[in-house]
């Protein structure tokens, strides 16, 4: 059966195709000619079925939605506490590329935003490391995270690499702080390497899953992050993805996202999807247009806003019966701690007699710890 996912997928384009709202980055030159009127849309679930539309397959630089992913690097490689000590995780409300720390620690305020990312970047290998080995680390994780292997645009970033004027002051504040140890121009040098690493809609989805997954890349179905860095970064994520417009974006759309400069965009659905997209032209707060539009509109068609109380759910116990000396309790769902709580209610209320008691599973879909613990204690 061919499901009828691409040609929805197809039909969202379709809507935002004519929209020629906002403007490419133009900084560079490479980014000022890149195709405007590029649209893509992809979707990859925690089972690694991957979906797309239009140019799913044409490369562009993954600029900062390398963030979320160094960062979860970061924090797997030294742990929460270590990572902690050089970035905070608040929201800045500023542009991406403020010179900015916060007053009381001189901490960049935030992993998302260019000061912290490069602070990030700077404890990829270790401090003594070489740009080379540090962004060929780099590369190599995303490159798994994708599923194939990466290149760098290199003439984009020598082009970045010129008018870099901006991350350079970053950089040098940074270092002043005592935050970085590396030289201003090599910390901004592996950072910018980082940015131009070229992935597809496709790449950004699976990548985007894998965070959905708590850390198992779902095509290839290597363990790539734990859970807990998984959770720390689509945190991070949810409130500071998307720049200055990260209130409005989850208000309206209700996913952790991260965009990029190239037109690139991802959301994660924590334990159900990635999605990416890509169009390059970009609004006031640097977030893609026709992007944004499309993932307002999935949102609202597929029932994704994270904050929606509007779930259909199932009562846990689907029935209870008497099979001679047995009782049989059948449960269904997913059993979670409020699924559990409703069991019990239940089960307490129910007459339960025989010697013997049954708990058929087979329709349950999933427990979490909480769920399991309590449905066995309540037993
Ligand atoms: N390379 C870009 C910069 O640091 C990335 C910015 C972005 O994607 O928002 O200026």
């Amino acid at each position: 059966m061919q499901p009828p996912i691409p040609d929805y997928l197809a039909d969202i384009l379709d809507h935002v195709r004519d929209d020629d709202g906002g403007q490419s980055a133009d900084y560079i030159p490479e980014l000022r000619d890149a195709d405007p009127d590029r649209l893509a849309l992809a979707l990859c679930t925690t089972s690694g079925h991957v979906y797309s539309a239009g140019d799913g397959d044409v490369e562009f630089t993954i600029q900062s939605i390398s963030k979320p992913f160094i960062y979860a690097l970061a924090l797997q490689e030294l742990g929460a506490d270590a990572v902690d000590e050089v970035v905070g995780l608040e929201p800045s409300g500023e542009a991406f590329n403020e010179l900015s720390l916060d007053d009381n620690d001189n901490r960049p305020v935030n992993p998302m935003i260019n000061a912290g990312a490069i602070a990030v970047n700077q404890l990829i290998n270790g401090e003594d490391s070489s740009v080379d080995d540090r962004v060929e680390k780099i590369r190599d994780l995303l490159s798994r995270l994708a599923g194939r292997d990466l290149s760098i645009d290199e003439e984009l970033c020598n082009s970045e690499i010129l008018s870099a004027d901006r991350n350079l002051s970053i950089a040098h504040m940074l270092r002043s702080h005592g935050i970085i140890h590396d030289e201003a121009h090599d910390a901004v040098l592996s950072y910018t390497r980082q940015c131009s690493i070229l992935v597809t809609t496709r790449d950004l989805a699976v990548m985007s899953a894998t965070l959905a997954t708590g850390g198992v890349q779902p095509v290839t179905e290597e363990r790539l992050l734990t859970s807990e860095v998984c959770r720390r970064t689509l945190a991070v994520m949810s409130s500071s993805g998307m720049y200055d417009g990260a209130g409005r974006w989850m208000a309206g759309v209700g996913i952790p996202a991260k965009s990029g400069v190239a037109g690139g965009l991802i959301g994660t659905l924590p334990g159900q999807l990635g999605i990416a997209t890509f169009s390059p032209r970009l609004d006031s707060s640097g977030n893609s247009v026709r992007g944004v539009k499309i993932f307002e509109r999935l949102s609202r068609e597929m029932g994704l806003h994270l904050m929606a109380a509007d779930h259909h759910s199932v009562p846990g116990v689907r029935s209870i019966t008497r099979d001679g000396d047995s009782t049989v309790i059948r449960l269904q769902g997913t059993i979670n701690f409020t699924a559990a709580e409703n069991i019990l209610h239940e089960l307490g209320s129910h007459k339960l007699g025989g010697s013997e008691l049954l708990l058929d599973v087979s329709r349950v879909t999933s427990f979490n710890r909480m769920g399991r613990r309590m449905v066995k204690e309540g037993l």
